[in-house]
């Protein structure tokens, strides 16, 4: 019992799940510090990488704001990333948070903190589904899309 309570713990840097004191992604000397990747849970991390896609690091928040609940900036794990932007290395910060009252809320939140430090602050596109028709999509995507619609 406690042996296996010992194992799992949170990555030093990124807060994720790890065995380690730091985990593998933040210990990879192939990925760039210049990004980091917010999202709300660990098991988000793994969605990102399954997209094979992303080459930064990652920060895991440990929930999403939710005044309702009594959810607020304290509970997460914001003041954590704060600390890592103090090296200076991160040039942009992706907020990758749920599309939902709550994931939107954070992420205008976080957006706040870190817009003045001067970073680059991205929020994933929420698009259409691939092959997707306007027609088709439902109201809330297509509003979403929209919304963040980026330059091509
Ligand atoms: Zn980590």
């Amino acid at each position: 019992m406690l042996e296996a309570k010992d194992k799992i713990r949170l990555c030093a840097t990124c807060q994720s799940f790890t065995e380690n004191d730091v985990c593998e992604i933040c210990s990879d000397p192939r990925r760039t510090t210049a990004q980091i990747c917010v999202v709300a849970e660990p098991k988000d991390t793994a969605a990102i990488e399954r997209l094979h896609e992303y080459r930064g690091r990652y920060h895991v928040l440990h929930g999403l704001l939710s005044p309702m609940d009594g959810v607020g900036p304290e509970q997460l794990r914001v003041k954590e990333l704060l600390a890592r932007l103090e090296g200076g290395e991160v040039e942009e910060v992706i907020l990758a948070t749920n599309p939902t009252i709550e994931g939107d809320a954070t992420a205008l939140y976080l957006a706040s903190l870190l817009k003045p430090i001067g970073l680059n602050v991205t929020r994933l596109a929420h698009g259409m589904p691939i092959g997707g028709e306007l027609d088709y999509a439902d109201q809330a995507t297509l509003l979403s899309a929209f919304e963040y619609r980026r330059p091509v």
